[in-house]
Parts: structure tokens; sequence; C-alpha cells
């Protein structure tokens, strides 16, 4: 991997963007004897030998790497310019060029729309990574002498302990990026090599949770909405972590959030503040737990409650009351399908005539990466016609851009109600559902490779993976 390299950026800026562009090469590092670069070909070396007055030792890689490792290349210099200054820092030049060097560092995770930065010390280097569209990309490695500049300049920002690297620590800060305000939620955790620091980006004076713009089909959004108008019972989201359940979960409550209704949200931590509605961390520095929250949440009057996440049998038991006595109950489940999460909530030790009588909606759904509109190729194969992923400068070389979800829905109506009492199998569950018109969340993810927005690949890899 290129990212594999400590990359000297200063050897790119000599030579003209276009021609490394054009050529597919990036000059990695300097020795005393040759200078490494790394191309998709063996190329005639003497224009950058002059350029470098050395040899060149060329190393093979993919055009697709290349373009990859050369995206956003003067933020990228500018970064490393700004990472050699914060390791001469002395007393006079003070915290700014590691400031300058975190703000950048930011603007360039927002630019590739990164929803988490990961900032590792390894043995002998130490790595930047960004999350984008569920996957982990290497954006830098440099020297290890940075990660404790950067780790204070955090813990500062975050008002945390700097002397503090032996425990785990968390805190927030917020910050200002080009007019929008954006949250940053930061863990540092000590690890074996130094600590991990990782900070989830939420933007948060932004509408991003409007659910007709979550990608989710037509049929399937109509029964959402249709559920929520219910005044009672109980809406479940489920997936595995990152498969988008608590936006799907804010947008229903934005929906919801009419103003006559009195709305309570119970979260760990809370992600994203909304207006008119009543919102509780959970604080276990206190001993503040779930229960003792919800416990006390129904002498406040709620119409509504929304329950991050049901994590065990006692959660689940006050959330059930409180659904079965006229409250509108939405809490999120980590399970693969909504006809399974029948089961798990009587493994939960929720008696089958509780789980009958208050489930009215089983929504599960996963993230699936949309196809990038600028380089999709369509492929003929068979009689079939589909897209495929290329790669370009718009999608980061990956071919895909954002990511929507696909979905199926499971309303308990009378005849599933009976079957849950009876405790029939899943198999009678789902062919009955099929019967009234549910579609399977693989039968979502085909349509939407129907219509062009994503591949074949990503659904097997989304539905496989579970
Ligand atoms: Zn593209």
């Amino acid at each position: 991997m290129i990212s594999n390299y400590i990359i000297n950026y200063d050897l790119s800026k000599k030579v003209d963007m276009s021609y490394l562009q054009k050529n597919y090469i990036l000059p990695i590092e300097k020795h005393n004897l040759y200078t490494t670069v790394v191309a998709s070909d063996d190329l005639t070396a003497s224009y950058l030998e002059s350029v470098y007055n050395t040899p060149i030792k060329y190393i093979i890689y993919s055009q697709k790497d290349i373009n990859y490792a050369l995206e956003n290349i003067s933020i990228k210099q500018e970064l490393y310019d700004l990472y050699k200054k914060s390791l001469q820092m002395n007393i006079d030049n003070e915290q700014s060029d590691i400031l300058e060097f975190f703000d950048k560092l930011i603007q360039l995770s927002i630019i590739k729309s990164s929803s988490d930065i990961h900032i590792e010390t390894l043995r002998e280097s130490m790595i930047i990574r960004f999350r984008i569209d569920g996957y982990l990309e290497t954006v830098f490695r440099f020297k290890l002498e940075l990660f404790n500049i950067l780790s204070s300049v955090i813990k500062l920002l975050s008002s945390m302990d700097i002397a503090q690297r032996r425990i785990p620590q968390d805190g927030r800060f917020t910050k200002n990026i080009d007019g929008h305000h954006f949250d940053f939620r930061v863990s540092i955790l000590p690890t074996i090599t130094g600590e991990s620091i990782v900070l989830r980006i939420l933007e948060n004076n932004t509408i991003l949770n409007d659910i007709n713009s979550l990608g989710i089909s037509n049929d399937n959004l109509n029964t959402i909405k249709k559920s929520i108008e219910e005044t009672s019972g109980m809406i479940l989201v489920t997936g595995p972590t990152g498969s988008g359940k608590t936006t799907t979960l804010y947008s229903i409550l934005e929906k919801l959030n009419s103003g006559s209704k009195k709305i309570i949200t119970v979260e760990d931590p809370i992600e994203y503040n909304i207006e008119n509605i009543q919102q509780v961390n959970i604080n276990h520095e206190i001993g503040l737990t779930f229960s003792d929250i919800l416990k006390n949440i129904l002498r406040q009057d709620p119409d509504i409650i929304m329950i991050g996440e049901i994590r065990d049998s006692e959660s689940l038991h006050i959330a059930m009351q409180a659904a079965l006595t006229g409250h509108l109950v939405l809490a999120t489940l980590h399970t693969n399908d909504s006809i399974s999460t029948i089961n798990r909530l009587i493994d939960l030790n929720a008696p089958p005539y509780l789980v009958a009588s208050t489930i009215k909606t089983i929504i599960s759904q996963r993230l699936i990466r949309k196809l990038c509109d600028t380089c999709k190729e369509k492929v003929k194969i068979g009689n079939d016609e589909y897209y495929k992923a290329i790669g370009c400068n718009i999608c980061n070389i990956k071919g895909y851009k954002g990511r929507e979800v696909i979905c199926e829905v499971l309303s308990i109506d009378n005849t599933i109600s009976s079957y849950i009492l009876r405790q029939e199998d899943e198999a009678k569950t789902l062919k009955y559902a099929k019967s009234i018109g549910f579609k399977t969340l693989y039968e979502d993810g085909l349509s939407k490779i129907d219509k062009g927005l994503t591949t074949p690949e990503e659904l097997y890899r989304l539905v496989s993976c579970q």
C-alpha cells in the first residue's frame, strides 16, 4: 500500500501537478543515493532524475492507487509543511502550527465527507485514517513524534486531562468550518503503542434527518409513515452497528415533532440536538442509568419516547410497559433482520403475549453505497444489464459516493401477532408476510440495482457480512 510510506510531500512540489497526474507518479522519499517514486509503469527517468539529481527507484502500483494518493495533494502538501513546523515547535511559535495542522486536517476530512477521524499510534509511526461511506481509508502516515503534540491539542480542545495517557477519556468540542457548525465527539483509548483517538464528526445545524431524503424506497417509506401515526405501541429499528439506525430514528422524530406532542429521548450519548424535544443523556459517572431514566420518564407525561438502544431485558421490559400504556415508543435493537427480531425479544425474556401486543413495526436496515453518477459504467452480462463501479476524482477513486438506506419493514398485523403468541416458526411468518406484500432487505437491494443506484457486488457484500 502506498499509505505504508511516510510520504515526503516536498518532493511532489518540485514537479508540475499535471505531469504527476498524466503519468501516474508520486515521488515518495529521497535518499542519498536515489529517490523513490511510485508509478503505474517503469518510465524513462531522465526528467525526474534531473529534478531530484539522483537515480530514480520505481515502485509499481495501479493507476487507481496512485490517483487516490494524488487526490487533494495541495492540501496534503500544506499539511506536510505544518507537520514539519509542528515538530520543530518551540516557545516562539507556541502551538499555532499544530492548531493550524489540526484545522486543516478537519477541513480535509469534511471535504472527503468522512464520518470519523482515527488518529492512531503504531510501533514506529502514526497514521490518520478517515471513515468514508463506512470504510476506513488511510490518509496519512507521519513520524511518531507528531502524535503527542497532536494528542495534547485534541485533549485541550475537548477539555480532557492532558497529562493523562493511561486511562480512557472522552469529550467533545465544536468547530466552525466554512460557516457550518460541526460538533466533534472525541474518544481516547490507551493502547500498547500509545493511544487511539477517534473523532466522530456531527454536523449540528443542518436538517440532515428528513425521512424523505434517506433513500428509503417508496413502498417502505409509506409503510413507515403510516406506522408512526400510531399513538401507542413500539416501533423498532434494527440492524448491525453502522447501519444508520440512529439516523432513521432521528428522522422519524423530526417528522413527529409537531409541537403538539411531548417527546422525550434517552440517549447514550446525545448525537444531535433537536428543538422542542426533551433529550436526556445517560450519565454513568453519577450512576444515572438507562433504567433509572426510563422509570422516571413516565411521570413526565410523554406522548412519544425514544430509546437509543435496547441493551438488556430490564430496559426492554420498561419500554414495553410504556408502549402498552398509551405511549409510542421508538427504539433500536442490534439484530440482522425484521422477523428474527421477534425471537430476539423473546430471548430477552419478553413474554410472547407482550411482544404480540406491543410491537407494531419492525424496520431492519443497512446502508448501501451508491454508485458515483460521474463514472459509473453500464455492463451487459447475458441478458442482464447493470452498472459497474469505476472510480474518478469526484468519488475518491472509489466508484461509490454517498450511501442510502435499504430496508425491510414488517408490520405486525393480527395474523403475525397471533403467530408470535403461538411462537410459530420464522419461515411461516415470512411466507405470510410475503403474501401481503412484504419485501426482504435483499429484494429491496435488488430494486436499487435495477434502478442503477448500486451494484450487485455491493449488495452481496452487505447481505453476506451479517
Ligand atoms: Zn466517480
